[in-house]
């Protein structure tokens, strides 16, 4: 998957509507202290799904609204708009456009759309699993995420290969299939039961 556009409206710092174009190939985003660099690549993290306020650095989701400043006032919603080519995602053709918007209005929590389709937040972790990237890819490379990397335990690099390899949401699927099986067997069980008390 190659993330062609990104377009942020009152997430962090970025309060005014604001388009980015990702061209082919490494992209680094440089800038002096406190310009926004990290909260660029927290909203890609973040429209990608991303559920742990803790690693958006906020205290609670909604922390991530423009909280205003002494001369702006607070904003009432946050939305990050993804666009990325979708060749060979789930049959799409080479020109095929993936669209993912995530929104979050104060008390409302958060909203996703798939190219124009509500969708949960575990069909959007899906999309970007399958097609081997997500919020914790190891494409997205934070400062200090380099000593991470050689300092990480082997069960976490094992996750940082699969995340790499596209099956990641493979692990998903699996425990969601183990969860049906489990279900299926308690009802197998109970009626077996049944058919005992019958006989
Ligand atoms: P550094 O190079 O120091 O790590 P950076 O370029 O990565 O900085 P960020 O950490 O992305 O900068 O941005 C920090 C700025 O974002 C701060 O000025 C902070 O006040 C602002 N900010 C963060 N969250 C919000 C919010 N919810 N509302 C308004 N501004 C915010």
């Amino acid at each position: 998957m190659r993330i062609k556009r990104l377009k942020l409206t009152g997430f962090k710092s970025f309060v005014e509507p604001a388009e980015l174009r990702i061209e082919p190939g490494l992209t680094g985003v440089v800038g002096p202290n406190g310009c926004g660099k990290s909260n660029l690549l927290e909203a890609i993290r973040w429209v990608m799904g991303e559920s742990s306020p803790k690693s958006m650095r906020s205290g609670g989701m909604e922390d991530v609204i423009f909280a205003g400043t002494t001369t702006r006032p607070p904003r009432d919603f946050a939305e990050v708009v993804l666009l990325a080519e979708a060749a060979g995602l789930h049959g799409g053709d080479n020109d095929s456009e993936l669209e993912v918007v995530r929104r979050i209005e104060r008390g409302a929590g958060s909203a996703y759309r798939v190219n124009g389709r509500d969708v949960r937040a575990k069909d959007v972790a899906l999309v970007f699993a399958d097609a081997a990237t997500g919020a914790h890819s190891p494409a997205l490379v934070s400062q200090g995420k380099i000593a991470a990397v050689i300092a990480a335990k082997p069960a976490e690099r094992r996750m940082m290969l699969e995340e790499a390899a596209g099956i990641a949401g493979l692990h998903v699927r699996r425990k969601d299939a183990e969860q049906k099986l489990r279900a299926t067997e308690a009802n197998l069980a109970r009626l077996e039961d049944l058919m005992s008390q019958l006989d």
